[in-house]
This record gives structure tokens, C-alpha cells and sequence, in this order.
């Protein structure tokens, strides 16, 4: 008799491909282009176990699949389509270099996108050669992961496969496939390009789609279009909070970048903040500093404006009367992106309760940091460690006066420091990924096919919130020279 626990076959996957049903208008079938000499460089076992993958025989017998070469019984490869408005000028556009297989349903029910980025052509490549570089994805997956170990909703990373190939932008680089994992990959661009089909049924379909797939609870709602809107909006307001609470900046937020689900999508230039300014822009291509990091906030209401703008046909047959109620809509969004900040704040600051001094108090502080060039993630850190609070801003007059003014707070409440100190703990991550730790690990991976330092740098951001030791390079804020000087490139 067979004692083992019996083999999963097809490595686990259970595909079951709703996005097909929609008009095909909104995809084209494509399959992946085949790659040179496929292994897999990166696989996230964890991540593959969570979703019932089998992790060890895709090890064992996944580059194929990983790749593109062969396809996983049960995936029906496509492209989407989708537009987005990109740095405020409006294009069609579409999974140019990515390719979806398909929807995996997990053993608890949960249904995902598996999406192979970087796998070749597609109807909506344009002049693009359907390819990513092995640094970008690398630095995708190190993010992404980076952002789910925080508690931030994320796309996830489940493997880099490299091609054997070299791809070109300003000199060859080798090529690498990024398996994505998400809710689903339909953007606020996704609306965008059902409404500038100009068929109402084509929206009507995308939109009752993405209820039943995203927000059932809505579905039997009178004013079910609006309400769409509306979780949209909190989803946003929830999640970019979160990012500008732990210092994410996105850095390039355009509509096709942001996720209806309220995921974090499209790690390109992305990158976390060092020293506290609200003005920080890392990303090589935004010269206007439109995606800075104070001014995510905007930008985002921005998007959910061009949702609404495509979503009007549906709320209501008179344009007039739509514009009025997605109007109410939208500017809510500010309050409850304020009252999610604020929220994230007092946590930070180890508040249990609310008084109406709290804003002033978390803003005082963060206007201490940008006068004085504070890292971001450290200053909230040290916040709840006692031990360390002989040491640095701790010594400076003004920061005494603002850290006398908390402390009276904290005493104002019912519960013991020690009960703060631990909210805060869960909250402030003692190290996030760096942008010289990013950049070190991936020139060990791509130059000197080293993947050690990048393992290492991913068992550490994987349990952002602990006590544990860790090497000093990890906790460490850069030299400002540096930090000022750090670039980032969409790597496409
Ligand atoms: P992104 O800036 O990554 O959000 O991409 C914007 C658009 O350009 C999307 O439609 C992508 O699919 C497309 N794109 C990006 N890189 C490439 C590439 N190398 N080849 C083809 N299309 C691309
Ligand atoms: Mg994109």
C-alpha cells in the first residue's frame, strides 16, 4: 500500500480561468515566447506552499513552466488589455511584456492571477521586446515580499526564472521571468479602456465582473455602480495610508499602476524613504516629482477621479445626476485617507485612544524629521526602545521638547507604557529594504551570479517587526550623500 501522502500533479495548480468569460475585448489569448536555457533563480516556497503549490517538484521540474515553455495543464495564457493615464497623458496600453496563465483557485478557495512577466510579445507590446532584465524582477520580487511581510496589501512574488538570454535596454543584460501572484492584475486603467470602448455593455460586463470576483457583498445593491466606487476608494485610502506610514513611495502611479483590489501593483521604480521628506522622489523619469512621496496622496485621489469618470455611464442614465453622486463619493476620499493616516499614526506613536491634539502631535514630529534630516524608519523605531534613547536625536533640545510633549500623551491614557511600546512594535518595522542594501544584493545576483547576499537581505525583511539581532548593515540608515544621490529606473 502507498504510504506516502500521494504526489500533487500539475504542481499543485487547480486553474480556473474567469477572465475568459468576459468579452474578448478585453484580452487577447497569447502564449508565452519560448526562452533559450530556463532555471529557476528564486522560488518562494512559502508562498507557493500557502497557496497549495508543490513547492519541491516546481524546484525540481518548474523552469519549463516558469519560463513559458511549457504551459501548466489547466492555463489558458493571455494578454490583457487595459489604458491608464501615464504621468497625466492618457494611452491604451495592455500587458505588454506580461502574460497571464490564468486564475488558480487554493485549497482554502481563495482564487489568484498567476502571471508570468517578461515572457515575450503580445498584441499589446508596441515597439517594447516583451522582455524583462533579471535586476528589476529580482527587485520586484525583494519589494513585493518586503510589502507583504509589513502587512501591506501586495502583489506577491513566487519565483524568478532566468531565460539564458540577454535583453537590451542601455547595454545586454541577462533576462529573467517574474511569476506574479495577485487578487487579480484589473486596474483602474482596466475601467478606463471598457470606457473608451464606448459600448456600455462591454463596461457593464468588466464592472459586474469585477463585483462578483472582488465585492459580492455589493451585488445585490440598487446602487451597486456607485458602491463599487465607494470600496474602491476605501481600498485606496486604507492602503496608500499604509504606505505613507512605513515610507513607500510607488514612484510611478500612474492609472494602469493601481489595482482595483487595492493592492500594491507594479514595482518599478519604487523605493523606500531614508530621511524624512515629504519632496523625496527617487525615480529617474519623474522630473516634476508628480509621484513624490506627500503628494501620494493626491495622486491617488486623482485616479479615483478617472474611475469615476469611467464608471458615470452605469451610476446613473443622466450624466448630470452621476456626476453629482460620484462628486459626494470622491470627496470623501480625503477624510478617509486622513482618518487611516492618523490611525497609523497613533499606532506609531503607541496611542490607544484619540484626542484632537493627536494630529499636531504626529506632524510636530515629522516636521522635527525634515528639519533635521532624520531617517524615517529609525526615528519610529528608536521611538519604542528604550534602551537606545541615550543616543542621537534623543540628545537634541528640540526633539526633548516634542518627547516630552508624547510622553505627558502617553501618560494621559489609561494603558502602561509597556502596553504602548508593544502596539509600536508591531507597527514600526526595525528595518525595511534599504535602497543600498536593494542595490548591493542585486549586484551580487547579476554580476557575480551571487544569490547569498539577496537570500540573506530576504530572511531579514521577512520578519520586519521583531526583536531578533540583526547584522548592523540592515538597521543602518545610508550616508545622506548617498541617499540624495540614489536613482531609480523602471528597468523596462
Ligand atoms: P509599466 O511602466 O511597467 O507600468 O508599463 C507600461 C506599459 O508598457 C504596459 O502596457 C507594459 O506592458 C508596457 N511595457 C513595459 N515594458 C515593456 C517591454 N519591455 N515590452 C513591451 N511592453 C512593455
Ligand atoms: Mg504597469
Amino acid at each position: 500500500m502507498e504510504t506516502n501522502s500521494p504526489k500533487r500533479v500539475n504542481f499543485g495548480f487547480n486553474f480556473n480561468n474567469s477572465y475568459l468569460t468576459l468579452p474578448p475585448v478585453f484580452y487577447k489569448r497569447q502564449t508565452p515566447s519560448p526562452v533559450k536555457n530556463p532555471k529557476i533563480t528564486l522560488l518562494n516556497s512559502a508562498l507557493a506552499n500557502s497557496l497549495g503549490l508543490a513547492a519541491d517538484q516546481i524546484e525540481q521540474n518548474g523552469a519549463a513552466y516558469l519560463s513559458g515553455n511549457s504551459i501548466f495543464s489547466g492555463a489558458e495564457p493571455i494578454a490583457q488589455a487595459y489604458a491608464g493615464h501615464q504621468f497625466g497623458g492618457f494611452n491604451m496600453l495592455g500587458d505588454g511584456r506580461a502574460i497571464l496563465l490564468g486564475e488558480h483557485i487554493t485549497p482554502n478557495g481563495q482564487r489568484v492571477d498567476i502571471q508570468l512577466k517578461g515572457s515575450g510579445i503580445t498584441p499589446y507590446s508596441r515597439s517594447g521586446d516583451g522582455r524583462a532584465a533579471l535586476g528589476p524582477m529580482l527587485r520586484e520580487y525583494i519589494i513585493s515580499e518586503a510589502m507583504a511581510a509589513l502587512g501591506i496589501a501586495t502583489t506577491r512574488s513566487l519565483a524568478v526564472t532566468t531565460t539564458g538570454e540577454y535583453v537590451y535596454r542601455d547595454a545586454a543584460y541577462p533576462g529573467a521571468i517574474l511569476t506574479r501572484v495577485a487578487a487579480s492584475h484589473i486596474r483602474v486603467g482596466t475601467f478606463q479602456y471598457a470606457a473608451a470602448l464606448q459600448k456600455p455593455q462591454h463596461l457593464q460586463s468588466l464592472a459586474d465582473y469585477v463585483i462578483h470576483r472582488h465585492f459580492p457583498e455589493i451585488t445585490d445593491s440598487d446602487d451597486k455602480y456607485l458602491q463599487l466606487l465607494n470600496r474602491v476608494i476605501d481600498l485606496q485610502a486604507a492602503l496608500i495610508a499604509q504606505w505613507m506610514n512605513v515610507g513607500f513611495i510607488h514612484g510611478v502611479m500612474n492609472t494602469d499602476n493601481m489595482s482595483i483590489c487595492g493592492e500594491t501593483i507594479d514595482y518599478g521604480p519604487c523605493a523606500f524613504m531614508n530621511t524624512y521628506h515629504p519632496e523625496t522622489v527617487f525615480s529617474s523619469i519623474d522630473t516634476n516629482g508628480r509621484y513624490a512621496f506627500g503628494n501620494q496622496p493626491n495622486i491617488a485621489h486623482w485616479n479615483l477621479i478617472r474611475l469615476a469618470e469611467s464608471l458615470l455611464p452605469l451610476i446613473d442614465p443622466s450624466e448630470e445626476q452621476a456626476i453629482e453622486m460620484v462628486t459626494i463619493s470622491l470627496q470623501a476620499f480625503p477624510g478617509k485617507f486622513f482618518a487611516f493616516w492618523l490611525g497609523g499614526m497613533r499606532k506609531k506613536l503607541g496611542l490607544f485612544n484619540e484626542e484632537a491634539e493627536d494630529q499636531q502631535l504626529a506632524e510636530a514630529l515629522l516636521t522635527y524629521m525634515q528639519n533635521n534630516k532624520a531617517d524615517f524608519t529609525n526615528t519610529f523605531s528608536l521611538l519604542g526602545n528604550v534602551a537606545l534613547q541615550a543616543q542621537g536625536i534623543f540628545k537634541d533640545e528640540a526633539f526633548k521638547q516634542w518627547f516630552s510633549q508624547w510622553q505627558s500623551r502617553l501618560a494621559r491614557q489609561a494603558q502602561p507604557i509597556a502596553d504602548s511600546i508593544k502596539l509600536m512594535q508591531t507597527v514600526n518595522p526595525k528595518l525595511i529594504p534599504r535602497n543600498n542594501l536593494v542595490e548591493e544584493v542585486l549586484s551580487a545576483a547579476v554580476n557575480s551570479d551571487d544569490m547569498a547576499p539577496l537570500n540573506d537581505l530576504l530572511s531579514a525583511i521577512a520578519d520586519p517587526y521583531s526583536d531578533a539581532d540583526r547584522p548592523a548593515k540592515y538597521t543602518q540608515a545610508p550616508a545622506q550623500e548617498v541617499d540624495q544621490q540614489y536613482k531609480t529606473f523602471c528597468g523596462t
